[in-house]
This record gives structure tokens, sequence and C-alpha cells, in this order.
């Protein structure tokens, strides 16, 4: 993460130049070592310091006069030794009294884990010199295994030490330095690893389980956080001596090469990360690309860095810092956007920046030395871990509400299509049967027009003939007889040419009416079988009663008295024929027609104005009258 970073680029550079500024201060003195309290002490004063720019000096050089009185003593007041950016070697030197009668065990303890080569000469009991090799990048196990490096005193009653350090580094120097007594450092060294475990057993179940969140929902973003936080949890790993502790004998990689790449990385995933989430891409797509160029460098920088980072140092901490300020400015402008994942970005820097101050703040003797603050920037960093993961969280429900919404939207659509489509439907079915019903009674009309004669208004030929089959079936299966009669009006053609046309078809109506009223049973059927010739049918009907009936039309229709000037009798008449017979299977109903006929051919022979029997018929099958 940029906050372990932030404070460390910040701090490097401030004391940088207090350090050029304020070496020129000297004065050395022996530390009564004998009474110490549960507290450290800081050494940096007690410290006499020795520049090699050649890196050539050796325990016996410094030991000898010329060198010795060259150490600089007295050096300002500060928890380390800030020696700026330098490949020289340094020489420490400190001098250390037990007044005590009883011999005293002490720790040494650099408290910086990336010093790549520490020579600690630690006088042993005989006086003589022991030389201990140690430091990030050197090949020896550790003495004492500790993610600092910590060298075991031990000075025997009323005695005084001189203990000489060597240091030297691939970028630059800070050189923390304190004295612990055994129990006091135990406890510390306790605290230390129970919050360093916290913090990363925390880092660890946030991966796994943001790891299996990207399996279940398929997002990549989750993945994106993932390898942000394993980012976070290395970098801060290598930057807390962890790395360098686990690997102490046989480091692959130079322990500041890996820091820097450790920080570029971190930097650039946390804007894939940043990107994603925001959606930089459609709020500011020129920021956005800006960010991509960003991402692309800083992949670049990691082989830059491997290759020649003594020379690329103090610009990788100047690219470092200004895009760490542009990620806080995409973010602050993100949240003035009202984008809500914004503000959860907003937070995590906060706690960050908040525990990554912490600690100048603590140097500077503002805030106090705890087990809060002395790991305030993992703090800081576990509640950014918690406050992404919240803003991921938060995400999901948006996006989750968004989709709930977008479906109501969308079931509110389809539910107005349907019932657009049914009205319409209902109504197509309204037209429909409106349609049908139209139809049918032009149906109607039309059956009605195919079987009603158009000038009289009573049946017509056609309806005449299928009426006829039907009940001469009927009879047949019934054995009952069936009577027809053909009425044919007297004189027509002579009124027709006396009265004219018109009055012709008028006289047919009168007729075909008075016929109509007379023949009246349910059962008759009475129709224009053609010109002025007309035909009834009367079932269950015998040759009396149906010559009874055809006698009533004859007398209905002189009832009239139509005048017929051309007529011998001098009024319109008529003349029928009638029949009556029971169907056998062997005849048809043609039989019926014909003997009307002939009966109507006698009625008009014997003088007109009146209706006859079929005779001979009457006279050979008189079996079949009733
Ligand atoms: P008869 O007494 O022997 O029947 O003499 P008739 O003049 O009636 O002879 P016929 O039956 O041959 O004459 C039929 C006449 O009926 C011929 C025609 O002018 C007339 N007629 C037939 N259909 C119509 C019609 O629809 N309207 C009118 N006005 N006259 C018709
Ligand atoms: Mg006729
Ligand atoms: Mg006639």
């Amino acid at each position: 993460m940029h906050h372990p970073r932030i404070y460390q680029y910040l701090m490097t550079g401030l004391l940088l130049c207090t350090a050029w500024f304020a070496l020129p201060v000297w004065a050395t003195e022996a530390l009564d070592v004998s009474n110490m309290s549960a507290e450290p002490v800081s050494l940096t004063t007690f410290v006499a310091l020795l520049e090699d720019p050649e890196r050539n000096l050796t325990l016996g050089d410094v030991q000898a006069p010329a060198q010795a009185a060259r150490f600089k003593t007295d050096l300002p007041a500060s928890n380390s030794l800030a020696l700026g950016f330098t490949r020289s070697a340094y020489w420490l030197r400190l001098t250390l009294r037990n007044s005590s009668a009883t011999p005293v065990e002490r720790m040494l303890v650099v408290d910086n884990p990336r010093i790549s080569h520490i020579q600690a000469y630690l006088p042993n009991v005989h006086g003589a010199y022991q030389s201990i090799s140690t430091g990030s990048d050197s090949a020896t196990p550790r003495i004492y295994p500790n993610r600092d490096f910590v060298f075991p005193l031990s000075l025997p009653p009323i005695s005084e030490q001189v203990v000489y350090l060597r240091v030297t580094s691939s970028i630059g120097l800070l050189v923390p330095l304190q004295l612990w007594s055994p129990a006091a450092f135990h406890t510390h060294e306790r605290n230390d690893y129970l919050a360093q475990a916290w913090y990363f057993g925390i880092a660890s179940a946030m991966i796994l389980f943001n790891l299996m969140l990207f399996f279940a929902l398929r997002e990549r973003i989750y993945l994106l956080y993932v390898v942000f936080v394993s980012c976070v949890a290395c970098t801060l790993a290598i930057k807390n001596g962890l790395v360098g502790e686990l690997f102490s004998g046989g480091t692959v990689l130079d322990s500041n090469v890996a820091y820097y790449c450790g920080a570029s990385l971190t930097l650039s995933t946390l804007m894939l990360f940043m990107r994603r989430m925001l959606r930089t891409d459609q709020l500011m797509p020129r920021v956005d690309r800006l960010l991509q160029g960003l991402i692309v460098l800083f992949l670049l920088t990691t082989v830059a860095f491997a290759m020649a980072l003594p020379i690329l140092a103090r610009a990788a901490v100047m690219l470092h810092l200004s895009t760490v300020l542009i990620v806080l400015v995409v973010v602050v402008a993100c949240a003035l956007k009202r984008q809500r994942s914004a503000y959860f970005f907003l937070a995590a820097f906060a706690v960050l920046m908040l525990g990554g101050a912490t600690t100048p703040l603590r140097a500077m003797g503002i805030v106090p030395t705890n087990a809060f603050t002395v790991d305030a920037i993992q703090l800081g960093s576990t509640l950014e871990m918690l406050l992404l993961a919240f803003a991921l969280a938060d995400r999901f429900n948006v996006m989750r509400q968004e989709k709930a919404k977008a479906q109501a939207e969308l079931l509110q659509a389809q539910q107005q299509l349907v019932d657009t489509l049914q009205s319409s439907e209902r109504k197509l079915e309204q037209r429909v049967a409106q349609r049908t019903d139209e139809l049918q009674l032009l149906n109607n009309k039309l059956e009605a027009l195919s079987l009603t004669d158009s000038l009289t208004g009573i049946a017509n030929r056609r309806h005449f003939d299928s009426i006829l089959q039907q009940e001469w079936q009927r009879a047949r299966r019934l054995g009952q007889p069936l009577a027809l009669a053909i009425l044919d009006v007297d004189w027509f053609k002579a009124y027709n040419d006396h009265y004219g046309h018109p009055a012709g078809d008028v006289c047919l109506r009168q007729i075909a009416q008075i016929l109509a009223a007379t023949v009246c049973r349910s059962s008759d059927l009475v129709a224009r079988y053609g010109g002025e010739e007309f035909v009834f049918i009367t079932p269950v009907t015998n040759a009396t009663g149906a010559l009874d009936i055809a006698q009533k039309v004859v007398q209905a229709v002189t009832a009239l008295a139509l005048p017929h000037a051309r007529s011998p009798l001098g009024q319109v008449t008529v003349s029928i024929g009638v029949v009556s017979l029971t169907p056998t299977a062997e005849s048809s109903a043609e039989v019926l027609l014909q003997h009307a006929d002939a009966a109507l051919y006698q009625a008009k022979t014997q003088g007109r104005n009146r209706a006859e029997l079929a005779a001979d018929y009457s006279a050979t099958d008189d079996a079949c009258r009733i």
C-alpha cells in the first residue's frame, strides 16, 4: 500500500535535510546501561559516526588513532540516524558502561529491516572482537531470529565496552538504533509479532474470502481487489522485514529492489481496482487514460528497478509520491461527482494516511508510543482493506438494486404490452363478432331471397321443389297422404294485353295473397310455380279435403271481383287441378305434379273458374284416397 511509502518517503526526505544540515555537532559519552527501565533507549545521541566513502576501512583502521579521531559525536536527538541516499559505508561506534557489580545482558536492536549489510563487532568477555555479519541482503543466517537486526550483548561487572557497527545499503541509510533489556524486548517482540499476525491474518482472510467471491460471482473486480490486497500485504511484509527474516541467509532479490517493485505493483493494482470501482472510464475518460498510462509505466518500472535502482531511487520516490497525489485528486473528484464508491475510497485513504502519519508524529513526540501507534500503518492498512471490501459489498448492493429496478420496469413494460394486446384482441373479437352477426343477417336475407318470389313475396319454385321432396319422403315414411294443387289464372294473357303488364303483376300479387290467406295451416306451403301459375301442398290431407281447400281459393278469387274485360266471365278467375295420394316406394313426387296438371287441364276444359280432382287417378287408385 502507499501509506507506508508515503510516510517513508516524506520521512526520508525530511530526515535527509535535517541530517545534511545538522551533522557537524559532536560530543561523545559512554552510556551507563546498568540501570534500565522497560523502555528502550534510543542510542542516536550516544553514537559516534564515521563515513567511509571508499568502503575499504577495516576494524583495525577505525580503531587506529588517525581514523578514531575522525568519528563525529554528539549527533542530534532523533529516533534514527538519517544518512540519506548514500552508497558510503558508515561506521557507528558505541561506548557502553556497566557500573554495577553484576553482569548485565542487553539487546542492541537496529529497527530498520532493510539495511543491506550490517557488520557488527562485539567485544567478548576476553576483550577480543567477535564479528557478526547480517543485513537484508546478507547470506549469513541471523544470530537472533527477528524481523529486525538484534545483537545480544553481555557486559561484565564494572566494565566498559566499545561496540562497532558498519552499515551499507544499495540506496540509502536510515538507522534507528535502540538498546533494550532482554525482558522488555521479549515482551515487545511478542506484542510486535502478535500485531503482525493480526494484520497478515486479516489480509489473508480478505484475500481468500474475496477470491471465493470472485469464483462465486464471476466479477473481475473481486479478483482486482485480491491482487491489490496481496500486493499490499507482500510489500508490507518486505518493509517489515518478515520476508527478510523468512529468507535470511538466502535472499533471491535485493531487498530494496523488492520493496520498490512491491510499491510499484501496489500502486498499479490500486489504480486498476480504483478505475473499475469508480468507473473513471465513464466519469472522467481523460483521467482514466492517464491512469492507464501510469499503470503501464509502473509495470515497466519493476524491470527498471531490477536493473538500476540506485540511479532511479530518487525519481522513483517522486513518481510514487506524485502518483499517490493524483490518485487522491481523482478520488476526491469522483466523490465531488457523487460517485458512491469514492466516499469509501476517501474514508479508506483517510485511515491509511492517519496510520501513515502516526509514525512521524510519534517520532516527533506528538503522539505517544504504544501498542496501537507503533503499528499504526498496519492498523490503517487493515481498516483500509476492510473499508474497500465494504465498498465492494456496497457496490454489489447498488447493482442489485439497479437490477431489481430494471427488472420491475421491464415487467411493467411487458404488462403494458400484454394489456394493450389483450385490449386490441378484445376489440378484434368484438369486430369479428359484429361482422359475423352482419354476415349472418345477410345470409339469412340471401337465403330468404333465394327461397322467396320477388313479385309476390310467397315461396318460389326452388323452395317449393325442396319442400315437395321433403314432404313426399315424410309422407312415404309415415304412410300418410300428401295433397298438391296447381292454380292457373284464366285468360291472363288477355288480361295483360288489355290492362298492361304492371297491372298483371298487381293482379298476381292479389291472387298470391288470397292463396296464402286461404291455405294457412302451418304445415301447408304456398308457392309461385312460374308465370301466372301457383301451387300449394297440404300434407296429411285426402282428396276431398284438398278439393275443398281449392274450391275455397276459387271462391275467394271470385269474391275479389277484379274486373277482366276480356274474360267471358267479366272478372278475374282461377282454375285449380287437385290431387292427393299416399306415396309408395316406386313412385316419385313427379307423379303428383303430373296428376295435378292433368286435373288443371280438366278444369280449363270444363269451363274454368273451378277446381277439379285428378279424375283418372281417383278412379284407378282409389285405395290411396282417404
Ligand atoms: P288460359 O285461361 O288457357 O290459361 O289462358 P291464358 O291467357 O291464361 O293462357 P296462358 O296460361 O298460356 O297465358 C299465360 C300468360 O300469363 C302469358 C303471360 O303474358 C302471362 N304472364 C306470365 N307470367 C307473368 C307475370 O309474371 N306477370 C304478368 N303480368 N303476366 C305474366
Ligand atoms: Mg298458364
Ligand atoms: Mg292462364
